[in-house]
C-alpha cells in the first residue's frame, strides 16, 4: 500500500516521508508529506506546474486525515426516515449486492446507475467505468467532470480530433508575449500558476482577462474585458472579425492545416465591433486592442476556463476562441496554441477511461464497434454484452426515481446535492430512490441522504496516478494505510463484484462466469484483496488500464509507474514503453482523418433564461481561494473555514443602493428554480447588472437552488453561469 514511502527510525523518532501531489485541483501541485511521531506535515516540493508553491489548501490538506468527522465505519439506514446506524463491512456490503439485485430482477440492468468524480484516481474512474459494464451491465453510468470540462472536452474534440485540456506543458505561458484568460481565475483557484504568469510579465508579455468580474486575476491584467455574462463567445467573433478586416489571418496555415474556414469567415463577418459593443458592453477599442495583441505577436496562448464553458452554448463558445486561435495559426506551435484550463484534481484523466456515459477506456467511443471489441476482450466478456450509451450526469440525475429512469445509485467522490444544477430538484431525485449507496470519507450532503454509507481512503493513504491539466500522469503515491475500518474504492468496488458474481451464479449455475477473474483471488473484503476483474491493487488496475487504452486516442500503453517516477510524470498518448511522450501535440498535424484541425462557424444566441421584468439581474456562480468544489473537504479545514467561513451574494454598490441593501445585510437571490440566502457582500469589481455568489455551501446559502438546469445540447454542460434572478433584502 505504501509503496515510494521512505521511512526513518530511531530511538524516539519514528518518521516517514513521501513524496506526492495535492488532492484538491487540476494542478496537481508536488508537495512532501512527513509523518513524524503521529503528526503530518505538509511542504511544497518543486515541480514543473507549481514551481514549489502551494496555496492554503494545499498546505492545510493533511487536516482531514484524522478529522473528527472522519468516517471510520459503514452506516446503514434500516428503513425511510431512520438515522443512519453503525454496520460491519460485512452487512453494509451485502445489503448494497442485495438491493441491487433486487432492484435489476425487478427493472433490469439499466435501473442501477454509478455517479462518479473527476477527483477520483485513474485506477478508480478505470474500475468504476467497468464495473458499471461489467458487473452491473448497466448503461447509466456518467460522472460530475460532465459539470467542469465537457463543453472545453467537446469543442476541442471536434476541433482538434482528441481532447487534453493543454496540448502543450504549462511552461509554455511563461513564454507567450500575448495570453488571453477567458472566464478564467487562477488566482484564486489555482494560485502556483501565477508563477508562470509571473514569468511571462517578466518576459514583457501582455496579459488579457475577460472575465463579468473584476476578479484578482483581472486586477493583474494589463487589460480587462468585462461582457454581459453569456456574450464571450460574440466577443470571440468580433475579435476574430477585426483581425480578418486588419489582414492579420495567418493563411499559410490556415490553407495547410485546416479546413471549413470560408464558412466561419462568412459567419464573423457580421460580428461589427460596434454591434458586439452594444449586447456585451465591451468596448470596441478593447475588441480591437485584444486582436492586435493576439495576433501581431510571435507567441500568443488562449485559454478558456467555466466562465466560457458554462454555458447552454459553451461548446459553441469555446469553439469560437478555438476558430480564433486558428485563424492566427497559434495550436501546434511552441509558446502558442489554445488550452482549457481543467479544474478537479483528475479532471483530464477522469474524462478518458470510462466514467463518461459514451465512453471506455484511452478516450474511446462505446458506440464504436472496434472500440468495443479491444476493450472487451481486455476484460474478457463478449464484445456483445456491454452496454451502449448512457446519458450525460444531469439527465441521469433528473431521471432518478422516475418510471423510466434508475432506482439505485451508487455515488463515489462526487457530491451533487451541492454541486448539481437546480439542486433541490436533484434533492428530490434523490430522495425518490430505492437505493441510495455514496462512498466518502465524511458524512457530505449526498450521504446524508444515503442508504448505505461506504467511508473509503483519503488521497495520502492510497497508491495511484492522477493526470493534471496538461495531460501529465503522475503518481499519488501513500504515506500510510487507511485507519481501521476504511477501505480503498477498489477494495469497495472488489467486495461488491465477489458479492454480485456470486449471486450471478447461485442464480444461474448454468451460465459461463459472468465476471472473468483477471485479478487476484477472490475475496470479499480487505483492501488488499480483489477479484472477479476487479483486483483492488492499483498497480494491478493500471497495468489493465494501459492495455484497455492501447491504440485509443489517450494512450496510456507505453506509462509505467516506473517511468512516471523517473520522469517527473508522463504526457499522454505514449504508446510505446521505449519510445517518446508527447508533451506538446500538433506540432506536424491533428489527430483527425485529414491531418487538419476543424473550424466550426458558431453564432451569438441567448441565455437560456434572459432577464425579464419579474427577474432583472443576471446571476453567476463561481469559486473562493478557500474552497474546493462542493466543500464537503475545505469547509471542515479550520484555516479554510475561518478564510472563508460562509456564503454571500456579491453585488454593485449601485445595484445595492437601488435595493436598499447594506454590505452585511442578509439578501434572498430568487430564481424560478429556488432562493439562497446569504450576507451581501458590496464590490464595484462586479457589473451592476449581474450578481455572483460562490457554490461551495449547502443549506440556505446553496447558490445551486437558483442556478439553470439548461444543458449545452452537445456537451450536457448545465448553464451555471447564468441564469436571471431577483434581489431583495431578507
Ligand atoms: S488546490 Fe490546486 S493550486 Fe492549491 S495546492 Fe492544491 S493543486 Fe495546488
Amino acid at each position: 500500500m505504501t509503496q515510494g514511502a521512505r521511512v526513518t527510525t530511531r530511538p524516539g523518532v519514528h518518521r516517514r516521508e513521501v513524496a506526492t501531489h495535492c488532492p484538491y485541483c487540476a494542478l496537481q501541485c508536488g508537495m512532501v508529506l512527513r509523518e513524524a511521531t503521529g503528526r503530518i506535515e505538509v511542504a511544497p516540493r518543486d515541480f514543473p506546474t507549481n514551481r514549489g508553491g502551494l496555496c492554503q489548501k494545499g498546505w492545510t490538506a493533511a487536516e482531514l486525515l484524522d478529522h473528527p468527522d472522519r468516517l471510520a465505519t459503514p452506516l446503514l439506514r434500516d428503513r425511510p426516515g431512520a438515522p443512519l446506524r453503525p454496520a460491519s463491512w460485512d452487512e453494509a456490503l451485502d445489503r448494497v449486492a442485495a438491493g441491487i439485485r433486487a432492484v435489476q430482477d425487478r427493472h433490469g440492468p439499466d435501473a442501477v446507475a454509478v455517479f462518479g468524480g473527476g477527483g477520483l484516481t485513474n485506477e478508480k474512474a478505470y474500475a468504476l467505468g467497468k464495473f458499471a459494464r461489467v458487473a452491473l451491465r448497466t448503461r447509466h453510468i456518467d460522472y460530475n467532470g460532465r459539470w467542469c470540462m465537457s463543453s472545453a472536452a467537446a469543442a476541442g474534440l471536434r476541433a482538434f480530433g482528441v481532447d487534453r485540456g493543454l496540448p502543450f506543458p504549462l511552461a509554455d505561458l511563461g513564454r507567450a508575449d500575448t495570453l488571453l484568460l477567458v472566464g478564467a481565475n487562477p488566482a484564486e483557484t489555482m494560485p502556483p500558476l501565477l508563477r508562470h504568469l509571473a514569468d511571462q510579465r517578466a518576459r514583457g508579455g501582455q496579459l488579457i482577462v475577460i472575465d463579468p468580474r473584476l476578479t484578482a486575476t483581472a486586477r493583474q491584467a494589463d487589460r480587462h474585458l468585462q461582457p454581459l455574462p453569456g456574450t464571450d463567445l460574440a466577443v470571440a467573433n468580433a475579435v476574430l472579425h477585426v483581425a480578418l478586416t486588419e489582414g492579420w489571418l495567418d493563411r499559410a496555415y490556415v490553407a495547410d492545416r485546416t479546413s471549413g474556414f470560408d464558412e466561419v469567415r462568412r459567419t464573423v463577418a457580421g460580428y461589427w465591433p460596434a454591434e458586439v459593443e452594444r449586447l456585451s458592453g465591451v468596448p470596441v477599442a478593447d475588441l480591437e486592442a485584444t486582436a492586435r495583441a493576439l495576433a501581431t505577436v510571435d507567441r500568443a496562448i488562449i485559454l478558456t476556463a467555466r466562465g466560457a464553458e458554462q454555458h447552454a452554448k459553451g461548446v459553441d463558445t469555446v469553439s469560437a476562441f478555438i476558430n480564433l486561435a486558428l485563424a492566427l495559426g497559434l495550436p501546434g506551435r511552441p509558446g502558442s496554441g489554445y488550452g482549457c484550463l481543467t479544474g478537479q484534481g483528475n479532471g483530464q484523466g477522469g474524462r478518458e477511461h470510462g466514467q463518461k456515459a459514451d465512453q471506455l477506456p484511452g478516450y474511446r467511443r462505446i458506440d464504436d464497434p472496434a472500440a468495443r471489441e479491444h476493450v472487451a476482450r481486455v476484460w474478457g466478456v463478449p464484445a456483445d454484452d456491454l452496454p451502449g450509451p448512457g446519458v450525460p450526469a444531469y439527465a441521469l440525475l433528473d431521471s432518478l426515481g422516475t418510471a423510466a429512469g434508475p432506482r439505485a445509485l451508487l455515488v463515489f467522490g462526487s457530491n451533487p446535492v451541492v454541486s448539481a444544477p437546480r439542486a433541490a430538484r436533484v434533492e428530490s431525485r434523490l430522495r425518490a430512490l430505492d437505493l441510495l449507496v455514496v462512498a466518502d470519507f465524511v458524512r457530505s450532503e449526498t450521504a446524508d441522504l444515503a442508504d448505505v454509507v461506504l467511508p473509503v481512503a483519503q488521497w495520502a493513504e492510497e497508491d495511484g496516478t492522477m493526470t493534471n491539466l496538461e495531460g501529465r500522469v503522475l503518481r499519488r503515491r501513500a504515506l500510510r494505510e487507511p485507519p481501521p475500518g476504511v477501505r480503498t474504492d477498489l477494495a469497495v468496488l472488489a467486495g461488491l463484484a465477489a458479492r454480485l458474481h456470486a449471486g450471478a451464479l447461485h442464480r444461474a449455475p448454468h451460465r459461463t462466469d459472468p465476471f472473468p477473474t483477471q485479478g487476484p483471488a477472490v475475496s470479499s473484503g480487505g483492501n488488499a484483496a480483489g477479484g472477479h476483474g476487479f483486483p483492488a491493487d492499483p498497480r494491478a488496475v493500471f497495468e489493465e488500464l494501459r492495455r484497455a487504452s492501447a491504440g485509443g486516442p489517450a494512450d496510456y500503453a507505453g506509462v509505467t509507474w516506473e517511468r512516471v517516477e523517473r520522469d517527473e510524470g508522463v504526457f499522454w498518448p505514449c504508446p510505446d514503453p521505449d519510445g517518446p511522450d508527447t508533451p506538446r501535440l500538433f506540432t506536424e498535424s491533428f489527430p483527425t482523418p485529414d491531418g487538419r484541425a476543424r473550424f466550426h462557424p458558431v453564432t451569438h444566441r441567448p441565455a437560456a433564461e434572459e432577464v425579464c421584468a419579474e427577474y432583472p439581474l443576471h446571476f453567476t456562480t463561481g469559486r473562493v481561494l478557500a474552497h474546493y468544489q462542493s466543500g464537503a473537504q475545505t469547509r471542515r479545514v479550520d484555516a479554510l473555514r475561518r478564510a472563508a467561513p460562509e456564503g454571500f451574494v456579491e453585488l454593485h454598490p449601485d445595484l445595492a443602493d437601488r435595493l436598499g441593501v447594506a454590505g452585511g445585510d442578509e439578501v434572498r437571490v430568487v430564481s424560478r428554480r429556488g432562493e439562497l440566502r446569504a450576507p451581501a457582500r458590496l464590490s464595484p469589481a462586479i457589473r451592476p447588472d449581474t450578481v455572483f455568489a460562490p457554490f461551495h455551501w449547502p443549506g440556505a446559502a446553496r447558490a445551486n437552488s437558483v442556478t439553470n438546469d439548461a444543458v449545452d445540447p452537445v456537451s450536457g454542460m448545465p448553464e451555471f453561469k447564468i441564469c436571471a434572478v431577483r434581489v431583495e433584502k431578507a
